[in-house]
Protein backbone atom coordinates (compact mmCIF):
# COMPACT_ATOMS: atom_id res chain seq x y z
CA UNK A 1 0.00 0.00 0.00
CA UNK A 2 1.21 3.49 -0.83
CA UNK A 3 0.94 6.56 1.30
CA UNK A 4 -2.64 8.67 0.29
CA UNK A 5 -1.81 10.52 -3.11
CA UNK A 6 -2.06 13.87 -2.49
CA UNK A 7 -4.91 16.19 -3.60
CA UNK A 8 -3.85 18.14 -6.94
CA UNK A 9 -6.29 20.98 -8.45
CA UNK A 10 -5.96 23.12 -11.72
CA UNK A 11 -7.84 25.54 -12.96
CA UNK A 12 -10.18 25.83 -14.16
CA UNK A 13 -11.67 24.03 -10.80
CA UNK A 14 -14.78 22.75 -11.93
CA UNK A 15 -14.51 19.35 -13.88
CA UNK A 16 -11.59 18.17 -13.05
CA UNK A 17 -11.17 15.08 -10.76
CA UNK A 18 -8.30 14.14 -8.18
CA UNK A 19 -5.11 12.73 -9.82
CA UNK A 20 -2.34 10.51 -8.53
CA UNK A 21 0.94 11.76 -8.90
CA UNK A 22 2.81 8.66 -6.45
CA UNK A 23 3.85 5.95 -8.70
CA UNK A 24 2.70 2.43 -8.13
CA UNK A 25 4.48 0.23 -5.79
CA UNK A 26 7.23 -1.83 -6.72
CA UNK A 27 8.47 0.99 -8.94
CA UNK A 28 12.19 2.33 -9.12
CA UNK A 29 13.90 3.19 -6.07
CA UNK A 30 14.00 6.88 -5.44
CA UNK A 31 16.73 7.69 -2.97
CA UNK A 32 20.61 7.74 -3.63
CA UNK A 33 23.33 4.89 -3.40
CA UNK A 34 22.62 2.36 -0.95
CA UNK A 35 18.62 1.96 -1.66
CA UNK A 36 17.01 -1.02 -2.83
CA UNK A 37 13.34 -1.47 -4.20
CA UNK A 38 11.25 -4.58 -2.59
CA UNK A 39 10.78 -7.55 -4.12
CA UNK A 40 7.32 -9.11 -5.29
CA UNK A 41 5.73 -11.53 -2.54
CA UNK A 42 6.95 -14.90 -2.62
CA UNK A 43 6.85 -18.35 -1.58
CA UNK A 44 6.73 -18.67 3.04
CA UNK A 45 10.85 -18.77 3.10
CA UNK A 46 12.35 -16.35 1.01
CA UNK A 47 14.89 -15.85 -1.01
CA UNK A 48 15.02 -12.30 -0.34
CA UNK A 49 15.31 -12.21 3.31
CA UNK A 50 17.66 -10.33 5.02
CA UNK A 51 19.95 -10.48 8.25
CA UNK A 52 21.61 -7.46 9.32
CA UNK A 53 23.14 -6.22 12.74
CA UNK A 54 20.81 -3.58 13.06
CA UNK A 55 17.30 -3.07 11.64
CA UNK A 56 15.75 0.14 11.51
CA UNK A 57 12.00 1.28 11.05
CA UNK A 58 11.17 3.89 9.06
CA UNK A 59 13.39 6.32 6.39
CA UNK A 60 12.23 9.16 8.15
CA UNK A 61 14.81 12.10 9.65
CA UNK A 62 15.31 9.83 12.86
CA UNK A 63 15.11 7.13 11.44
CA UNK A 64 17.96 8.07 8.96
CA UNK A 65 19.97 9.60 11.85
CA UNK A 66 20.07 6.06 13.61
CA UNK A 67 20.99 4.43 11.05
CA UNK A 68 24.14 6.75 10.18
CA UNK A 69 25.29 7.07 13.13
CA UNK A 70 25.19 3.09 13.59
CA UNK A 71 26.57 2.59 10.21
CA UNK A 72 29.59 4.86 11.40
CA UNK A 73 30.08 2.42 13.87
CA UNK A 74 30.44 -0.23 11.40
CA UNK A 75 27.77 -2.07 11.86
CA UNK A 76 25.47 -3.31 9.10
CA UNK A 77 22.23 -1.74 8.93
CA UNK A 78 18.62 -2.32 7.19
CA UNK A 79 16.05 0.41 6.90
CA UNK A 80 12.91 -0.72 6.17
CA UNK A 81 10.70 1.84 4.73
CA UNK A 82 7.21 1.37 4.08
CA UNK A 83 6.54 4.36 1.53
CA UNK A 84 8.40 4.52 -2.22
CA UNK A 85 10.77 7.32 -1.38
CA UNK A 86 12.67 8.48 1.83
CA UNK A 87 11.49 11.24 4.28
CA UNK A 88 8.20 10.63 5.96
CA UNK A 89 6.91 13.80 7.02
CA UNK A 90 9.23 15.50 5.22
CA UNK A 91 8.07 15.41 1.55
CA UNK A 92 10.35 18.11 -1.04
CA UNK A 93 8.01 17.84 -3.95
CA UNK A 94 7.22 20.52 -6.86
CA UNK A 95 4.08 22.10 -8.29
CA UNK A 96 3.60 24.94 -10.14
CA UNK A 97 7.44 24.60 -11.74
CA UNK A 98 9.08 25.11 -8.15
CA UNK A 99 10.20 22.47 -5.62
CA UNK A 100 7.69 22.68 -2.52
CA UNK A 101 7.58 21.13 1.22
CA UNK A 102 4.34 18.78 1.25
CA UNK A 103 5.37 18.49 4.72
CA UNK A 104 7.46 20.40 7.03
CA UNK A 105 9.44 23.30 5.51
CA UNK A 106 11.06 25.31 7.85
CA UNK A 107 13.94 25.12 10.21
CA UNK A 108 14.99 27.60 12.64
CA UNK A 109 18.74 28.81 13.88
CA UNK A 110 17.92 27.93 17.29
CA UNK A 111 17.75 24.02 15.84
CA UNK A 112 21.21 22.86 16.81
CA UNK A 113 21.92 19.33 15.68
CA UNK A 114 20.33 20.10 12.20
CA UNK A 115 22.69 23.55 12.24
CA UNK A 116 25.75 20.97 12.71
CA UNK A 117 24.47 18.70 10.22
CA UNK A 118 23.92 21.44 7.79
CA UNK A 119 27.65 22.35 7.83
CA UNK A 120 28.51 18.85 7.95
CA UNK A 121 27.47 18.46 4.44
CA UNK A 122 27.78 21.86 2.93
CA UNK A 123 24.21 22.68 3.08
CA UNK A 124 22.95 25.97 3.23
CA UNK A 125 19.78 28.02 3.59
CA UNK A 126 18.24 30.59 2.93
CA UNK A 127 15.24 33.46 4.46
CA UNK A 128 11.70 32.67 3.64
CA UNK A 129 9.72 35.01 2.25
CA UNK A 130 8.89 38.14 4.14
CA UNK A 131 5.01 39.05 4.30
CA UNK A 132 3.99 42.71 3.40
CA UNK A 133 0.31 42.36 5.15
CA UNK A 134 -1.31 40.63 8.43
CA UNK A 135 -4.69 39.94 7.94
CA UNK A 136 -6.16 38.88 11.54
CA UNK A 137 -9.63 38.67 13.02
CA UNK A 138 -11.12 42.06 13.59
CA UNK A 139 -13.80 43.16 15.90
CA UNK A 140 -16.30 43.29 14.02
CA UNK A 141 -16.52 39.03 12.65
CA UNK A 142 -14.41 40.45 9.51
CA UNK A 143 -10.94 40.56 9.48
CA UNK A 144 -8.62 43.55 9.38
CA UNK A 145 -5.71 44.99 7.59
CA UNK A 146 -2.29 45.05 9.62
CA UNK A 147 0.80 46.14 9.26
CA UNK A 148 2.93 42.89 10.20
CA UNK A 149 4.83 44.00 12.55
CA UNK A 150 2.37 45.31 14.52
CA UNK A 151 0.19 42.33 14.02
CA UNK A 152 3.35 40.83 15.51
CA UNK A 153 3.92 43.00 18.45
CA UNK A 154 0.44 42.17 19.60
CA UNK A 155 0.57 38.23 18.91
CA UNK A 156 3.83 39.13 21.54
CA UNK A 157 1.89 40.74 24.34
CA UNK A 158 -0.87 37.80 23.96
CA UNK A 159 1.76 35.35 24.10
CA UNK A 160 3.47 36.99 27.01
CA UNK A 161 0.49 36.35 28.62
CA UNK A 162 -0.38 32.93 27.56
CA UNK A 163 2.86 31.34 28.43
CA UNK A 164 3.59 33.34 31.64
CA UNK A 165 5.34 31.63 34.28
CA UNK A 166 7.47 29.31 31.50
CA UNK A 167 10.61 30.52 32.34
CA UNK A 168 10.32 28.86 35.53
CA UNK A 169 8.39 26.27 34.70
CA UNK A 170 10.40 25.05 31.76
CA UNK A 171 13.60 26.54 33.47
CA UNK A 172 15.80 24.01 31.11
CA UNK A 173 13.41 23.94 28.04
CA UNK A 174 15.59 21.06 26.71
CA UNK A 175 15.15 19.22 29.95
CA UNK A 176 10.89 19.75 30.44
CA UNK A 177 10.52 17.22 33.24
CA UNK A 178 13.51 19.24 35.57
CA UNK A 179 10.92 21.29 37.26
CA UNK A 180 8.29 18.67 36.81
CA UNK A 181 7.58 19.25 40.54
CA UNK A 182 5.25 22.76 39.04
CA UNK A 183 3.94 20.73 35.65
CA UNK A 184 1.39 18.64 37.50
CA UNK A 185 -1.77 20.82 36.95
CA UNK A 186 -0.57 22.88 34.32
CA UNK A 187 0.11 19.76 32.09
CA UNK A 188 -3.41 19.21 31.94
CA UNK A 189 -4.20 23.02 30.85
CA UNK A 190 -5.50 22.63 27.08
CA UNK A 191 -4.93 25.37 25.02
CA UNK A 192 -9.03 26.39 26.05
CA UNK A 193 -8.58 25.81 29.45
CA UNK A 194 -5.28 28.28 29.27
CA UNK A 195 -7.08 31.22 27.35
CA UNK A 196 -10.13 30.88 29.45
CA UNK A 197 -8.28 31.89 32.47
CA UNK A 198 -6.62 34.95 31.10
CA UNK A 199 -9.79 37.02 30.97
CA UNK A 200 -8.73 38.18 27.23
CA UNK A 201 -11.78 40.71 25.27
CA UNK A 202 -13.32 38.64 22.79
CA UNK A 203 -10.97 39.58 20.02
CA UNK A 204 -7.76 39.05 21.71
CA UNK A 205 -9.16 35.64 22.60
CA UNK A 206 -10.57 35.15 18.85
CA UNK A 207 -6.78 35.70 17.86
CA UNK A 208 -5.80 33.25 20.50
CA UNK A 209 -8.02 30.64 19.12
CA UNK A 210 -7.17 31.13 16.08
CA UNK A 211 -3.60 30.87 15.93
CA UNK A 212 -2.89 27.70 18.20
CA UNK A 213 -5.93 26.20 15.93
CA UNK A 214 -3.91 26.20 13.16
CA UNK A 215 -1.15 23.79 15.43
CA UNK A 216 -4.40 21.97 17.04
CA UNK A 217 -5.64 20.66 14.13
CA UNK A 218 -8.61 23.01 15.10
CA UNK A 219 -8.95 21.14 18.26
CA UNK A 220 -7.63 23.57 21.40
CA UNK A 221 -9.08 21.73 23.39
CA UNK A 222 -7.37 18.37 23.14
CA UNK A 223 -3.79 19.15 22.44
CA UNK A 224 -1.52 20.29 26.38
CA UNK A 225 -0.66 24.16 26.15
CA UNK A 226 2.45 22.74 27.98
CA UNK A 227 3.63 21.19 24.34
CA UNK A 228 4.09 24.91 23.05
CA UNK A 229 5.17 26.40 25.77
CA UNK A 230 8.18 24.57 25.76
CA UNK A 231 8.35 25.52 21.92
CA UNK A 232 8.43 29.18 23.20
CA UNK A 233 10.57 28.52 26.34
CA UNK A 234 13.28 26.73 23.36
CA UNK A 235 13.03 30.27 21.46
CA UNK A 236 13.92 32.22 23.98
CA UNK A 237 10.88 33.11 25.76
CA UNK A 238 9.75 35.97 23.45
CA UNK A 239 7.97 36.38 19.92
CA UNK A 240 11.23 37.08 18.14
CA UNK A 241 12.71 33.52 18.94
CA UNK A 242 8.69 32.55 18.41
CA UNK A 243 9.34 33.99 15.02
CA UNK A 244 12.85 32.63 14.14
CA UNK A 245 10.93 28.99 13.72
CA UNK A 246 10.21 29.43 10.73
CA UNK A 247 13.20 32.22 9.52
CA UNK A 248 14.81 29.42 6.85
CA UNK A 249 14.42 27.68 4.45
CA UNK A 250 16.58 24.93 3.03
CA UNK A 251 18.29 26.29 -0.30
CA UNK A 252 18.18 22.33 -1.69
CA UNK A 253 14.86 21.54 -0.09
CA UNK A 254 14.05 19.39 3.46
CA UNK A 255 14.95 16.28 2.58
CA UNK A 256 18.63 16.30 0.84
CA UNK A 257 19.61 16.69 4.24
CA UNK A 258 18.59 13.11 5.45
CA UNK A 259 19.66 11.47 1.46
CA UNK A 260 23.10 13.07 2.00
CA UNK A 261 22.94 11.24 5.61
CA UNK A 262 22.21 8.36 4.33
CA UNK A 263 24.32 8.25 1.11
CA UNK A 264 27.27 9.34 4.09
CA UNK A 265 26.41 5.73 5.33
CA UNK A 266 27.70 2.43 2.98
CA UNK A 267 26.39 -0.23 5.43
CA UNK A 268 23.05 1.24 5.46
CA UNK A 269 20.73 -0.25 2.85
CA UNK A 270 17.42 1.48 2.43
CA UNK A 271 14.50 -1.19 1.64
CA UNK A 272 11.67 0.80 -0.08
CA UNK A 273 8.06 -0.15 -0.44
CA UNK A 274 8.05 -2.45 2.73
CA UNK A 275 5.66 -1.87 5.19
CA UNK A 276 6.78 -3.73 8.57
CA UNK A 277 3.34 -5.83 9.95
CA UNK A 278 5.17 -7.30 13.19
CA UNK A 279 8.25 -7.09 15.05
CA UNK A 280 9.09 -10.26 17.74
CA UNK A 281 11.73 -9.54 20.22
CA UNK A 282 13.86 -12.24 22.11
CA UNK A 283 16.91 -12.06 24.51
CA UNK A 284 19.17 -12.80 21.79
CA UNK A 285 17.82 -10.73 18.81
CA UNK A 286 15.13 -9.55 17.12
CA UNK A 287 12.85 -10.19 13.22
CA UNK A 288 10.91 -7.38 12.03
CA UNK A 289 8.17 -9.24 8.90
CA UNK A 290 7.01 -6.99 6.07
CA UNK A 291 4.15 -7.67 4.47
CA UNK A 292 2.68 -10.99 4.84
CA UNK A 293 6.15 -13.05 4.96
CA UNK A 294 9.66 -10.97 4.14
CA UNK A 295 11.45 -11.26 7.28
CA UNK A 296 14.16 -8.86 8.21
CA UNK A 297 16.11 -9.99 10.83
CA UNK A 298 19.22 -8.59 13.45
CA UNK A 299 20.62 -8.18 17.25
CA UNK A 300 18.68 -4.79 17.48
CA UNK A 301 15.84 -2.66 15.87
CA UNK A 302 15.42 0.78 15.68
CA UNK A 303 11.58 1.57 15.78
CA UNK A 304 11.35 5.24 14.55
CA UNK A 305 8.10 5.63 13.03
CA UNK A 306 5.27 7.88 14.04
CA UNK A 307 3.73 7.51 17.30
CA UNK A 308 0.35 7.28 16.17
CA UNK A 309 1.48 4.46 13.26
CA UNK A 310 2.61 1.70 16.55
CA UNK A 311 -0.66 0.21 17.10
CA UNK A 312 -0.95 -0.57 13.92
CA UNK A 313 2.57 -3.18 13.70
CA UNK A 314 2.06 -6.60 16.01
CA UNK A 315 4.79 -6.22 18.76
CA UNK A 316 5.92 -9.73 20.30
CA UNK A 317 6.72 -9.40 23.42
CA UNK A 318 3.61 -6.36 23.24
CA UNK A 319 4.26 -3.05 23.72
CA UNK A 320 5.21 -1.32 27.51
CA UNK A 321 2.39 0.31 28.83
CA UNK A 322 3.62 4.14 28.41
CA UNK A 323 4.42 3.08 24.64
CA UNK A 324 0.75 1.30 24.39
CA UNK A 325 -0.72 4.25 25.98
CA UNK A 326 0.63 6.82 23.64
CA UNK A 327 0.10 4.83 20.31
CA UNK A 328 -3.58 4.30 21.67
CA UNK A 329 -3.75 8.22 23.00
CA UNK A 330 -2.06 9.31 19.23
CA UNK A 331 0.52 12.33 19.79
CA UNK A 332 0.77 13.87 16.10
CA UNK A 333 -2.37 15.94 15.17
CA UNK A 334 -5.40 14.52 13.40
CA UNK A 335 -6.25 17.33 11.11
CA UNK A 336 -3.07 18.48 9.53
CA UNK A 337 -3.72 19.26 5.78
CA UNK A 338 -0.86 21.57 4.11
CA UNK A 339 -1.90 22.91 0.93
CA UNK A 340 0.05 24.66 -1.64
CA UNK A 341 -1.76 27.45 -3.55
CA UNK A 342 -1.15 29.09 -6.57
CA UNK A 343 -3.19 32.77 -6.61
CA UNK A 344 -3.10 34.52 -10.56
CA UNK A 345 -2.01 38.53 -11.00
CA UNK A 346 -0.25 40.56 -8.95
CA UNK A 347 -0.79 38.98 -5.27
CA UNK A 348 0.77 40.95 -2.38
CA UNK A 349 2.18 38.84 0.08
CA UNK A 350 -0.47 38.39 2.70
CA UNK A 351 0.12 36.55 6.04
CA UNK A 352 -3.32 35.42 7.10
CA UNK A 353 -4.60 34.44 10.80
CA UNK A 354 -8.54 32.80 10.78
CA UNK A 355 -10.64 32.28 13.72
CA UNK A 356 -10.58 28.68 15.21
CA UNK A 357 -13.64 27.43 12.60
CA UNK A 358 -12.56 29.37 9.42
CA UNK A 359 -12.01 26.79 6.78
CA UNK A 360 -8.02 28.18 6.41
CA UNK A 361 -7.11 28.64 9.91
CA UNK A 362 -3.50 30.04 8.11
CA UNK A 363 -2.21 31.26 5.12
CA UNK A 364 1.48 31.91 4.45
CA UNK A 365 2.61 33.87 1.62
CA UNK A 366 5.40 32.35 -0.56
CA UNK A 367 7.42 33.34 -3.87
CA UNK A 368 5.79 35.22 -6.55
CA UNK A 369 5.86 33.39 -9.52
CA UNK A 370 7.97 34.79 -12.85
CA UNK A 371 5.12 34.10 -15.10
CA UNK A 372 2.95 35.92 -12.86
CA UNK A 373 0.73 35.20 -9.68
CA UNK A 374 2.29 33.74 -6.51
CA UNK A 375 2.48 30.85 -4.07
CA UNK A 376 0.55 30.52 -0.64
CA UNK A 377 0.64 27.66 1.83
CA UNK A 378 -2.58 27.12 3.81
CA UNK A 379 -3.65 24.77 6.88
CA UNK A 380 -7.16 23.56 6.34
CA UNK A 381 -9.56 23.41 9.21
CA UNK A 382 -11.98 20.95 9.68
CA UNK A 383 -14.93 22.72 7.73
CA UNK A 384 -12.58 22.44 4.44
CA UNK A 385 -13.17 19.85 1.82
CA UNK A 386 -9.84 20.13 0.25
CA UNK A 387 -11.22 17.84 -2.54
CA UNK A 388 -13.35 21.25 -3.39
CA UNK A 389 -11.50 23.19 -5.74
CA UNK A 390 -14.39 26.40 -4.96
CA UNK A 391 -14.44 25.34 -1.41
CA UNK A 392 -10.70 26.09 -1.51
CA UNK A 393 -10.88 29.35 -3.55
CA UNK A 394 -13.73 30.88 -1.27
CA UNK A 395 -11.58 29.99 2.10
CA UNK A 396 -8.56 32.08 0.69
CA UNK A 397 -10.93 34.99 -0.52
CA UNK A 398 -11.68 35.06 2.87
CA UNK A 399 -8.85 37.02 3.51
CA UNK A 400 -7.70 38.76 -0.40
CA UNK A 401 -11.33 39.05 -1.87
CA UNK A 402 -11.39 38.18 -5.47
CA UNK A 403 -8.03 36.34 -5.63
CA UNK A 404 -8.61 33.69 -8.57
CA UNK A 405 -6.75 30.00 -7.57
CA UNK A 406 -4.98 28.82 -10.39
CA UNK A 407 -4.53 25.21 -9.20
CA UNK A 408 -3.49 23.99 -5.41
CA UNK A 409 -2.09 20.63 -4.29
CA UNK A 410 -2.36 19.29 -0.55
CA UNK A 411 -2.03 16.70 1.68
CA UNK A 412 -3.97 15.37 4.53
CA UNK A 413 -1.20 13.92 6.68
CA UNK A 414 -4.07 12.80 9.05
CA UNK A 415 -5.39 10.17 6.29
CA UNK A 416 -1.77 8.69 5.13
CA UNK A 417 -1.43 5.30 6.39
CA UNK A 418 1.97 6.10 7.57
CA UNK A 419 1.82 8.91 9.29
CA UNK A 420 -1.88 9.11 10.68
CA UNK A 421 -1.40 12.44 11.58
CA UNK A 422 0.61 15.27 11.03
CA UNK A 423 3.65 17.17 13.51
CA UNK A 424 3.45 15.68 17.41
CA UNK A 425 0.98 17.91 19.64
CA UNK A 426 1.68 15.99 23.06
CA UNK A 427 -2.15 15.51 24.83
CA UNK A 428 -2.70 17.32 27.93
CA UNK A 429 -1.14 15.10 30.81
CA UNK A 430 1.24 13.41 27.94
CA UNK A 431 4.33 15.30 29.00
CA UNK A 432 4.76 13.98 32.78
CA UNK A 433 3.00 10.37 32.20
CA UNK A 434 5.17 9.48 28.93
CA UNK A 435 8.83 11.16 29.41
CA UNK A 436 10.89 9.78 29.77
CA UNK A 437 9.56 6.24 29.58
CA UNK A 438 8.72 6.47 26.27
CA UNK A 439 12.55 6.96 25.13
CA UNK A 440 13.15 3.92 26.89
CA UNK A 441 14.18 0.49 25.01
CA UNK A 442 11.73 -2.50 25.22
CA UNK A 443 14.00 -5.37 24.83
CA UNK A 444 16.11 -5.05 21.84
CA UNK A 445 13.99 -2.53 20.41
CA UNK A 446 14.91 1.22 20.75
CA UNK A 447 12.62 3.87 19.89
CA UNK A 448 13.21 7.08 17.87
CA UNK A 449 11.26 9.88 16.29
CA UNK A 450 10.43 13.43 16.26
CA UNK A 451 6.79 12.55 18.77
CA UNK A 452 8.84 11.43 21.78
CA UNK A 453 12.21 14.20 21.73
CA UNK A 454 12.88 15.68 24.60
CA UNK A 455 13.59 19.21 23.27
CA UNK A 456 12.32 20.47 20.27
CA UNK A 457 9.48 17.62 20.45
CA UNK A 458 6.68 17.19 17.92
CA UNK A 459 6.83 19.68 15.31
CA UNK A 460 10.57 19.68 14.30
CA UNK A 461 13.24 17.93 12.26
CA UNK A 462 15.20 19.03 14.89
CA UNK A 463 13.86 16.32 17.68
CA UNK A 464 13.97 13.31 15.35
CA UNK A 465 17.81 14.13 14.76
CA UNK A 466 18.11 14.64 18.81
CA UNK A 467 16.02 10.79 18.94
CA UNK A 468 17.72 8.87 16.11
CA UNK A 469 21.39 9.48 17.94
CA UNK A 470 20.17 8.57 20.87
CA UNK A 471 18.49 5.74 19.67
CA UNK A 472 21.68 4.55 17.62
CA UNK A 473 23.43 4.80 21.42
CA UNK A 474 20.67 2.78 23.14
CA UNK A 475 21.28 -0.37 20.38
CA UNK A 476 25.26 0.21 20.61
CA UNK A 477 24.90 -0.37 24.51
CA UNK A 478 22.07 -3.01 23.82
CA UNK A 479 24.32 -5.50 21.31
CA UNK A 480 27.91 -4.68 23.03
C1 LIG B 1 2.40 19.44 7.57
C2 LIG B 1 3.62 19.37 8.46
C3 LIG B 1 4.37 20.50 8.68
C4 LIG B 1 5.51 20.46 9.49
N1 LIG B 1 6.30 21.57 9.60
C5 LIG B 1 7.55 21.45 10.10
C6 LIG B 1 8.51 22.49 9.95
O1 LIG B 1 8.21 23.53 9.35
N2 LIG B 1 9.75 22.32 10.46
C7 LIG B 1 10.11 21.14 11.07
O2 LIG B 1 11.28 21.02 11.50
N3 LIG B 1 9.23 20.13 11.22
C8 LIG B 1 7.97 20.25 10.74
N4 LIG B 1 7.08 19.21 10.82
C9 LIG B 1 7.42 18.06 11.67
C10 LIG B 1 8.45 17.14 11.02
O3 LIG B 1 8.07 16.86 9.70
C11 LIG B 1 8.53 15.87 11.84
O4 LIG B 1 8.71 16.18 13.20
C12 LIG B 1 9.68 14.97 11.42
O5 LIG B 1 9.74 14.86 10.03
C13 LIG B 1 9.49 13.61 12.07
O6 LIG B 1 10.49 12.73 11.64
P1 LIG B 1 10.42 11.22 12.09
O7 LIG B 1 11.57 10.54 11.45
O8 LIG B 1 10.26 11.15 13.55
O9 LIG B 1 9.04 10.66 11.50
P2 LIG B 1 8.55 10.52 9.93
O10 LIG B 1 9.16 11.62 9.16
O11 LIG B 1 7.13 10.40 9.99
O12 LIG B 1 9.28 9.19 9.50
C14 LIG B 1 8.75 7.93 9.85
C15 LIG B 1 8.90 6.98 8.68
O13 LIG B 1 8.34 5.71 9.06
C16 LIG B 1 7.67 5.19 7.93
N5 LIG B 1 6.70 4.18 8.37
C17 LIG B 1 5.51 4.37 8.99
N6 LIG B 1 4.93 3.18 9.23
C18 LIG B 1 5.79 2.23 8.76
C19 LIG B 1 5.75 0.81 8.72
N7 LIG B 1 4.71 0.09 9.21
N8 LIG B 1 6.78 0.16 8.15
C20 LIG B 1 7.84 0.83 7.65
N9 LIG B 1 7.92 2.17 7.65
C21 LIG B 1 6.90 2.87 8.21
C22 LIG B 1 7.03 6.39 7.30
O14 LIG B 1 6.67 6.14 5.96
C23 LIG B 1 8.14 7.44 7.45
O15 LIG B 1 8.99 7.46 6.33
C24 LIG B 1 5.90 19.24 10.09
C25 LIG B 1 5.12 18.09 9.90
C26 LIG B 1 3.99 18.15 9.10
C27 LIG B 1 3.18 16.90 8.88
Amino acid sequence: MSSRPPVTHQSPPAGLGRRSLLKALGGTALAGGAVAAAAPAAASVRADNVVADVIVIGAGYAGGTAARELSAQGLNVAVVEARDRIGGRIWTDTFAGKRIELGGGWLSPDHHLVAAEFSRYGLTNAADVIPTTSVMPGANGGFDRLLPQDANAHLGELFDQFFAGSETYFERPNDPRYRSDLLAQLDLLSFTDRINQLGLSDVDATWLHGYFAAYTGGDNTSRAMTSMAQWWALGGWNIEGWEKQTAFKPTAGMTKLLQKMLDASPRAKVYLNSPVTAVTSTSSGVQVRVGSNRLFTGRAAVLATPVNTWKKISFNPGLPAVHAAATSEGVGVGLATKLWIHLAGDVEAVYAMGTKSSALPLMIPQEALSGGGRLMIGFAGSSLNVSDATAVQKAVREYIPGATVVGYRAHEWGRDPYALGGWGLRRPGQLLRQLPGIQQPHGRIAFAGGDIASGWNGAFVEGAVETGLRAAQQVAALIN
